[in-house]
């Protein structure tokens, strides 16, 4: 077995856990927050972690990290808040380029 990444955020740990294990490879979580333990900030060494079963994916699973992290920062890196229209004072959603309701450009 394999140490592959830990992380003092638990929702991280599981991000990265979800995506090797939709990518079918073989991975669990060590470390979990204990019940009961909220409000005790855990030792460094009880960080949540993504340990493989097998060595052999280490390097496959690296790369999907790699990947991961990439598409992560490319995603922040847009635009991501939602906007109102200038014209019609109208939500948009942050992904569209122009107002869903009037056609206004944003
Ligand atoms: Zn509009």
């Amino acid at each position: 077995m394999l140490r592959l990444f830990s992380h003092h955020d638990r929702f991280e740990v599981y991000r990265i856990f979800n995506m090797l294990d939709d990518a079918g490879i073989p991975c669990f979580v060590k470390n979990e927050l204990i019940q009961g333990a909220i409000g005790d900030i855990p030792p460094q060494d009880s960080e949540p972690e993504v340990w493989l079963h097998d060595v052999q994916w280490e390097d496959k699973a690296k790369q999907l990290i790699s990947e991961f992290n990439r598409e992560q920062q490319s995603m922040q890196s847009e635009n991501k808040s939602p906007w109102i229209c200038v014209n019609c004072d109208e939500n948009n959603e942050p992904s569209f380029n122009v107002c869903w309701m009037c056609q206004a450009s944003r």
